[in-house]
């Protein structure tokens, strides 16, 4: 069968920023099981995954609108350390922030006596993502996971009730 809205697939994929790094990849492990149309993958690799069916091999590059989208220079704020008191802070440490628009996950990318440098851009916003996959199962989904928006599976992304 082809893949849809509400299929439920299993996939092996491998994703590489544009220099050839690898990012992360589902081979070592187990696949990953997605509820087609759930959101769950970025836009870009849903809309190459319809139509597809089991067997299925591709390589996509997928741009920044389609994929964790454009580097905001604005979410990159240096805030008084003073703010931090108390919290371990160093580069790469991640906290959750309130902002105008919500609850949102800034990085710390910079720390001086004084100042703390944290970006609320996503880590792979302003990539091209390149992306090889193998679809390696298509069913439909359940009238219950395509209820809940998630796969129900004993491994990958989805889980057991
Ligand atoms: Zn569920």
């Amino acid at each position: 069968m082809n893949i849809s809205e509400n299929s439920v697939v299993t996939l092996h994929f491998t994703v590489c920023s544009a220099d050839g790094t690898q990012i992360d990849s589902s081979r070592e492990g187990e696949p990953m099981v997605i509820l087609q149309g759930s959101h769950y993958l970025i836009q870009g690799l849903e809309d190459h995954l319809d139509g597809k069916q089991a067997g299925d091999k591709f390589v996509i590059d997928v741009e920044p609108d389609l994929a964790y989208g454009e580097r905001h220079e604005e979410l990159v704020q240096v805030v008084p350390k003073s703010m931090f008191e108390g919290i371990e802070v160093e580069p790469g440490a991640t906290f959750r922030a309130t902002i105008d628009e919500g609850e949102q996950s800034v990085m710390v990318v910079d720390v001086t006596d004084e100042e703390v440098v944290v970006d609320g851009n996503h880590p792979l916003s302003g990539l091209t993502l390149n992306f090889d996959v193998e679809v390696l199962e298509v069913r439909d989904g359940t009238e219950d996971e395509i209820a809940h928006g998630h796969p129900h599976v004993e491994n990958g992304y989805g889980h057991v009730h």
